[in-house]
């Protein structure tokens, strides 16, 4: 099918981002006039201010998200928070980045199947994972929705867990239970948080970034070296480093559209809840519903069908661009093989079913969120 059939794109980030252009390239300009095109200022105000957008005590860019938890879960080896061979509880239904952090730091994952209503991480999922090698959870606060709950919170107290959060999906979440620390907001409310700025996140630069967040500042200044070849000064390598860092240009990009967070927020917030109203469709399962006003800021609108492949065929045949998040989990991809894990059957229906329907503003309006609705309404499997 060719692209001039599709009314309803996925993502169109070239018309998302149409009323930005001009400041954009402002931006950009800033960085190109300063002379500084490695770390500076633009990347130090990006960090001051995401601390101040999530409440977490330190903050340090990196070149991308999954080097933001790579590093970070590092810095906690080499800090003693962790050792080699402990394991971490992850979500076996994540983006496979989650897991290749805590692999590349030679760690052991512990996948364990989501809440099947939230899909996310709970702590019922936690307590049944717990052993005396477990050592850390990591919440993937998956769509969006944050992944934290009363249990998880007591079980990470009880057994002393270091929370790690892979936060690249929920920039602006939050939970009205609050965290481990006095912050509430996705990526602080454990003890590390990573965020990323990938293009198509809620919060994207025009290429790859992203942020350790931490209210353990030691993890941050580890992090930070290990980052910049292991280097505490200049030409003083005290690790076996990366290079990874937030470039200057993307910290300035990555502010302008920070200005808009809220609308963002609003605006797919508005998306989800026409498609939670309007969607009525007794073979199609809607998200659960939030019921704080962050719980969820909407990077997927996700819905769930057995008939789901039926149901993509017939979408593209109305000129709906719909996406899979994800259609084969960590586990059964070739990188994996022989990975331990207990069976996930929540894990492996969900990656069958899942279904993401288009909501970022600016590419998909509330318009569009209806009609799109109505289409799906009239979808029936018997007819495929
Ligand atoms: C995007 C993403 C990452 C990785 O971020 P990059 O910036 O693409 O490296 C990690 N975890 C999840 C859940 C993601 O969605």
């Amino acid at each position: 099918m060719s692209n001039s059939n599709v009314r309803y794109p996925f993502l169109d980030l070239r018309k998302a981002d149409a009323h930005l252009h001009g400041r954009l390239a402002e931006a950009a300009a800033r960085v190109i006039s300063s002379g500084r095109y490695i770390g500076g200022k633009e990347v130090e105000r990006l960090e001051e201010r995401m601390c101040v957008l999530t409440g977490a005590a330190s903050a340090a860019g990196t070149g991308n998200g999954l080097d933001a938890l790579r590093l970070a879960l590092r810095a906690c080896v080499i800090e003693g928070l962790l050792k080699e061979g402990d394991e971490v509880v992850v979500p076996a239904n994540t983006y496979i980045a989650s897991v290749l952090a805590v692999t590349d730091a030679g760690l052991v994952p512990k996948l364990v199947d989501p809440d099947e209503s939230t899909m996310c991480l709970s702590g019922e999922g936690v307590r049944k994972a717990l052993s005396p090698k477990v050592k850390a959870i990591m919440p993937v606060h998956l769509y969006g929705r944050v992944a934290w709950d009363a249990t998880m919170a007591d079980l990470a107290r009880e057994h002393d867990l270091l929370v790690i959060e892979d936060a690249a999906q929920s920039i602006g979440a939050a939970t009205p239970l609050g965290g481990m620390f006095h912050s509430g907001t996705a990526g602080a409310i454990g003890h590390i948080g990573a965020i990323s700025f990938y293009p198509t996140k809620n919060v994207g630069a025009i290429g790859d970034a992203g942020m350790i967040l931490t209210n353990i500042p030691q993890v941050a200044v580890t992090a930070r070296a290990l980052a910049n070849y292991g280097s505490d000064r200049r030409y003083h390598n005290i690790y076996r480093g990366f290079n990874s860092r937030l470039d200057p240009i993307q910290a300035a990009i990555i502010g302008v559209r920070l200005e808009e967070l809220e609308e963002i927020c609003r605006e797919r917030e508005a998306i989800a809840r026409i498609y939670s109203r309007s969607i009525s469709n007794p073979h199609v399962k809607l998200p659960a519903l939030t019921t704080s006003p962050r719980e969820s800021v909407w990077h997927q609108y996700v819905i769930r069908t057995p008939h789901r492949d039926a149901l993509r065929e017939y979408l593209i045949g109305r000129g709906v661009q719909t996406d899979i998040h994800y259609a084969v989990p960590p586990h059964l991809q070739p990188c994996y093989i022989g990975i331990r894990h207990t069976p996930l059957p929540v894990t492996e229906r969900l990656a069958s079913e899942v279904l993401s329907l288009p909501v970022t503003p600016g590419s998909t309006s509330r318009d569009d969120a209806r009609q799109i609705s109505e289409i799906i309404n009239e979808f029936n499997p018997k007819d495929e």
